[in-house]
């Protein structure tokens, strides 16, 4: 997808604040971020948002979650604790259609989310 904003950062083609990298996921800081820790984990495959996973995306779905384990960790909020969020279509707040999930820390949470 030449034109999504991720896939350009995906592409190295937009500079991003790249945490790590890994075989299927990139994770790297939001722009404008939301918490003392705010890093965006990413698919390198576009894939617009949740509702394009398949049971084909186990791999993923696990470097997902490895990914966010070690950024805690990396970040120093694996003790503290953290939310991961995903927002999906217009209601879901997603303002980014390459699948991205939040991971945000550093700061006590609230719920329910705004
Ligand atoms: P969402 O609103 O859930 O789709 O999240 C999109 C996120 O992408 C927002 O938190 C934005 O601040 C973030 N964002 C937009 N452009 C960039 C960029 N160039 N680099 C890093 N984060 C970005
Ligand atoms: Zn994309």
């Amino acid at each position: 997808m030449p034109s999504c904003l991720f896939c350009q950062i995906v592409a190295g083609n937009i500079d991003a604040d790249i945490v790590r990298t890994g075989e299927l996921t990139l994770a790297f800081r939001d722009i404008r971020p939301q918490a003392p820790v705010h890093v965006l984990i990413i698919p390198k495959e576009h894939l617009a948002s949740t509702a394009e996973l398949t049971e084909e995306h186990g791999d993923l779905l696990v470097e997902v979650a490895q990914m966010a384990k070690w950024i805690a960790s990396a970040e120093g909020v694996a003790e503290s604790g953290y939310r991961m969020v995903t927002n999906t279509g217009p209601d879901g707040g997603q303002t980014v259609d390459h699948l991205h999930f939040h991971l945000l820390g550093g700061r006590q949470m609230t719920w329910p989310p705004g």
